[in-house]
């Protein structure tokens, strides 16, 4: 089970043209946003599930570390594995991290630091910039720091024969230099994160999961937010095409890479009797309406039983048939369920995008040149009234809480580690 390199996440690269004998990167700086704005308790809770996560999201891609340590707003990890930066940048929560070199935080050192390094990596004709922050108690200023490192530098190139050249705005190469109490960090490139809140922090969630490209998305937009997703795949049996099992499946495991070291499940629910019972009474045009709103029905029975607290589709307004407004409403008129449809205001483009990123587009878009269900009818209702599912309902010969019970119970559940 692969999941994408981070490339695709990558903002800012440079090229590494260090020689050998440089001294290896050997921490990680891990940035992290949102969660500084939370009052300590919180902050401390999410910043140790991070801390475990990105744990257990190293372990699966065996990138060996040595010490993962939290420091005030930030996380580092010791590692001179090349790939940590870049298998760290895939965790949830994270903003950014970087590779970076570690010094001392005498000023003297990094200053001479700065000038070998910078005068190895930046060619003749570029400029560079030097950019410094700092944390604790020095005795100098962020600025100081920057303009010694900068003067250090420039002399270094004028003495090997380069025209040095600095660039405050617009530089060809940046050196950032992160002086701590007792620590030094510098660092020439950021990669970014996904953003979002550690997985963990919010909950769970059942996912209506498809073998589209729709759905996986959306799961995944919850899952950067904190979530750990519970996905439920309705399988149309005689109604179904000979792949979407098998898709929804391998989308879920796809979710799931990237929140490893977790029990997961997936729900695999038998739909076939119920569209056989629904049809016999259900006008044809509103066959997707009735299949969509009894999906919502048992997700909501599975989320119950899970004790999660919400149901995340792929709905994107307008998108086919199913989805417009009207449709959305009567499909759940008169049921009292917490949906979230996170792709609603996304455009097709926008969703392929990020299904090529996470990893799960090649697997939704492959097909058997079948259909994908069977029961949709040609012209399936896209202006629905209000009542319609309701009206429909009114029309079963059989109870519909105890079909929706009767579902989840014989559902398959797979479980698995990943
Ligand atoms: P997707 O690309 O996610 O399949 P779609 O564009 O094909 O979506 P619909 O088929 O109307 O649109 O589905 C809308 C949403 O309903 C899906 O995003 C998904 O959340 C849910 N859904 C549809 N079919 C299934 C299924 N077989 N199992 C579970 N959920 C489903
Ligand atoms: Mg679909």
């Amino acid at each position: 089970m692969s999941i994408p390199p981070a490339d695709s996440l990558t903002v800012e690269s440079d090229s590494e043209n260090f020689e050998s004998g440089q001294p290896e990167k050997t921490i990680v700086i891990v940035r992290y946003g949102e969660l500084s704005l939370k009052s300590k308790g919180v902050r401390d809770r999410y910043e140790q599930i991070l801390k475990n996560n990105i744990q257990q999201m190293l372990e699966y891609h065996n990138v060996s570390f040595s010490k993962i340590q939290r420091d005030f707003g930030r996380i580092f990890i010791h590692s001179s594995d090349p790939a940590a930066a870049k298998i760290t940048a895939l965790v949830f929560g994270v903003v950014s991290v970087s590779s970076a070199y570690l010094c001392s935080s005498d000023p003297a050192e990094i200053t001479a630091f700065c000038a070998n390094t910078g005068e190895k990596m930046i060619a003749d004709g570029e400029t560079f910039a030097v950019r410094a922050r700092r944390a604790g108690n020095h005795s100098f200023t962020s600025n100081e720091i920057a303009r010694q490192c900068g003067d250090a530098i420039w002399e270094k190139l004028a003495a090997s024969g380069k025209t040095p050249a600095v660039d405050l705005t617009n530089p060809d190469k940046e050196i950032f230099v992160e002086v701590r109490q007792t620590n030094s960090y510098v660092y020439f490139e950021t990669i970014k994160g996904p953003g979002g809140f550690p997985t963990g922090t919010q909950g769970k969630m059942v996912v209506l999961l498809s073998g589209g490209i729709d759905s996986p998305v959306g799961a995944w937009l919850m899952m950067k937010r904190g979530i750990e997703i519970i996905p439920v795949f309705f399988d149309n049996e005689q109604y179904a095409g000979s792949i979407v099992s098998e898709k929804a499946i391998e989308n879920a495991k796809v979710l799931f890479s990237w929140t490893p070291g977790r029990r997961q499940k997936i729900y695999r629910i038998k739909n076939g009797e119920y569209m056989d019972k629904m049809m016999q009474t259900t006008g044809t045009k509103n066959i997707c309406l009735m299949c969509k709103r009894f999906m919502f029905r048992v997700a909501g029975a599975v989320m119950d039983k899970e004790k999660a607290s919400g149901i995340i589709t792929g709905s994107s307004l307008g998108q086919v048939a199913s989805q417009t407004a009207e449709n959305m409403l009567s499909e759940t008129y008169g049921l009292s369920l917490p949906l979230y449809h996170p792709l609603l205001a996304f455009d097709k483009q926008e969703i392929v995008d990020i299904a090529q990123r996470i990893g799960t587009f090649d697997i939704s878009i492959r097909s058997d040149g079948g259909k994908e269900c069977l029961a949709v009818p040609e012209k399936p209702e896209v202006k629905a009234i209000l009542t319609a599912a309701v009206s429909e309902e009114e029309k079963f010969v059989f109870d519909i809480d105890e079909m929706v019970q009767k579902t989840v119970e014989n559902a398959e559940i797979i479980e698995m580690k990943i």
